[in-house]
């Protein structure tokens, strides 16, 4: 804290993003990030665009990505959003679609951002807590509403994470009949490891619901930095001003040809990313026989607690082992162990320093 600082900041606590180690020849599996690369022809997009267009600035409206995007999901460019990763994306959601008089409701366990987020912009929130099962329960946000006497906006990822339980896209459609007078933001990061959609909801026009998407995960490229919403062009608009009273360019030149051409190879997304669903079904089996218990995973990582081990001691024995997971101190998780789904070659190093881990603890 120095007297020369916004006295605001004295109260905030900033997210902390996984590590990212300097250290060579570590198995990292605890960023989510994809462990095969992205598409070549993302990668030959971004070398010619650096050969040739880095001195001027780049397209304020990214537009030729918008559309790029619109056409993938069967939308318009106004339905459009984008931004420096969904991180950036999600800051403007806050600001511009979540503050308002009435509290914003998340779950007590989901991405803990949310948190921070409401911190830096002065938004009142509540969270409602995951059931028994750890799987979000859109009845207790109706209920919830209705005690707090009127709509707060809505947020939770589908996958939720860190815990990968995802919803039916029926639920949300339900839900939405019945909470539509403020805005519901559906955060699906991790959407393209077997959660459904709800992308065809934005498509029958329903005002209040946006998506939040990144090419961070399932399309290999967290290190360019591209996010994006989707949503009624009112609440697109809003987003832009937001933006627009920001950064006129989050995206650079090699971001905007980079997600053009990794959102035009399909071909590639469906390859690594039904890969990841193969390796995560076959570990969890693995991990069930060695006596972990995991909640049924729709994402690229897999929450998992071992009964006799804490969450804790497994992380560190992994660790001195060279192999990196998640481990979240919060109260209702910190048994357990977020672990990354990577190749099949680096689950198979970490099942078997598992078994030698518990091996020696007897
Ligand atoms: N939403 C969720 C639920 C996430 O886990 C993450 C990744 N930390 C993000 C959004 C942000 O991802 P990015 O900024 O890389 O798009």
């Amino acid at each position: 804290m120095s007297s020369f600082w916004n006295p605001d900041l004295q109260h905030l606590s900033p997210y902390v993003p996984g590590e990212q180690p300097k250290q060579e020849g570590l198995i990292k599996l605890n960023t989510n990030e994809s462990p095969y690369g992205p598409s070549p022809k993302a990668l030959a997009a971004i070398v010619a665009c650096a050969d040739d267009g880095l001195r001027l600035y780049p397209d304020p409206d990214a537009k030729a990505l918008k559309e790029c995007i619109a056409r993938h999901h069967d939308l318009e460019a106004h339905h459009v959003f984008v931004g420096n990763g969904s991180d950036e994306v999600l800051a403007h959601v806050f600001l511009g679609l979540l503050k308002h008089p009435q509290p914003l409701l998340f779950p007590d366990i989901t991405y803990s951002f949310y948190p921070v987020y409401c911190q830096l912009f002065g938004i009142q929130y509540q969270t409602i807590p995951l059931d028994a099962q750890f799987a979000i329960k859109l009845d207790d946000y109706l209920q919830k509403t209705k005690a707090l006497g009127g709509n707060g906006g809505v947020i939770f990822p589908n996958p939720n994470a860190p815990t990968g339980r995802a919803l039916p896209r029926a639920a949300i459609e339900a839900f939405l009949t019945q909470h539509n007078t403020s805005v519901v933001v559906v955060d699906e990061a991790y959407v393209d490891y077997g959660t459904e959609s709800c992308v065809p909801l934005v498509q029958s026009n329903i005002p209040n619901l946006l998506i939040t998407r990144t090419l961070s995960k399932s399309h290999a490229l967290a290190g360019l930095r591209v996010g994006y919403a989707l949503g009624h062009p009112e609440l697109i608009a809003g987003l832009e001003r937001v933006k627009n009273s920001f950064n006129s360019y989050p995206l650079g030149k090699l971001a905007q040809v980079g997600a053009i051409a990794a959102l035009d190879d399909q071909a590639h997304l469906e390859r690594i990313t039904q890969q990841v669903i193969k390796t995560r079904t076959q570990f969890v089996k693995e991990l069930g026989a060695l006596g972990f218990e995991c909640l049924p995973s729709r994402a690229n990582f897999v929450l998992t607690r071992h009964p006799q081990h804490t969450g804790e001691t497994l992380y560190h024995a992994l660790r001195s082992r060279g192999i990196i997971v998640r481990h979240f101190k919060a109260k209702r998780i910190e048994a357990y162990l977020r672990i990354t789904i990577g190749t099949d070659e680096q689950m198979h190093s970490l099942l078997k320093a598992l078994s030698e881990i518990l091996a020696t603890a007897g």
